[in-house]
């Protein structure tokens, strides 16, 4: 069942994003060469709870870290480490934050230092395929909207679209129903409500889409081991389109 959120409820979510929002702005500066992957971890659970929340993350489903760090062909689910980062790499930090009972979910694809074209490129059109997505948000039309809109632009752009993981409804659970694909045909599925909360997170490969789990038995890589993009915001569907929860 998709729950429509009250006033109260998309209250408690916005806090829930604004936090989230907060922690991808408080770990910028430290995206930098050198450091590495469990520094972050730390320093985002510091912030998270801070501000009054915990770290959606921790221990969900026994995800051993605060935070997803994915690095280069790491598509989702990196595990903090003492893997330092390089200059040229880039990395996906997906931050969870729960706040009285309530999620706010939002990823982010970060440069480290100078990148090479092709990782500026497809960070570039990932970011955009997010907000193509986001475009489509509006009562009354269906989830398979979205995925469309997502789908059509990466092919455009000549970038493979993971098809195995995808968006979901964001509530009092960190993944909620409906599950929102990045692919779909238009007019089809769920149809979009005021006062639904969901998650659109576009992951696109440089190459191709296909993807494996690494034996750690959480993070996801590319097939062919060519960089992978991942952005993601929490929205709530307003009576003419949608307001992003994990924004300024
Ligand atoms: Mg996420
Ligand atoms: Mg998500």
């Amino acid at each position: 069942m998709i729950s429509i959120k009250s006033e109260r409820e998309i209250e408690l979510l916005r806090k829930a994003g604004k936090i989230v929002y907060q922690t991808h702005q408080y770990l910028k500066p430290y995206i930098r060469e050198g450091i590495t992957t469990k520094q972050l971890d730390r320093l985002a659970e510091d912030f998270i709870r801070s501000l009054g929340a915990t770290p959606s993350f921790k221990g969900y489903n026994g995800f051993p870290g605060s935070i997803c760090t994915s690095i280069n062909e790491e598509v989702v689910h990196g595990i903090p480490s003492n893997r330092k980062l390089k200059n040229g790499d880039i990395i996906s930090i997906d931050i969870g934050a729960c706040y009285k009972g309530y999620h706010g979910d939002s990823a982010w694809t970060y440069p480290v230092g100078e990148i090479d074209e092709e990782k500026k490129y497809l960070m570039k059109h990932t970011e955009e395929a997010l907000y193509r997505g986001l475009k489509e948000i509006k009562p009354g039309n269906r989830i398979g909207d979205i995925g469309h809109a997502v789908e059509k632009y990466a092919h455009e752009k000549k970038l493979g679209v993971v098809l195995e993981l995808c968006g979901h409804g964001v509530g009092l659970q960190l993944h909620e129903a409906p599950d929102v694909p990045n692919y779909g045909v238009e007019k089809t599925g769920p149809k979009l409500k005021e006062g639904m909360v969901i998650a659109v997170e576009p992951m696109l490969n440089i190459g191709s889409p296909d993807i494996y789990m690494l034996e750690n038995d959480w993070t996801i890589v590319t097939e062919d081991h060519r960089p992978s993009a991942h952005f993601e915001h929490t929205v709530v569907v307003t009576k003419d389109g949608c307001q992003i929860l994990t924004g300024e």
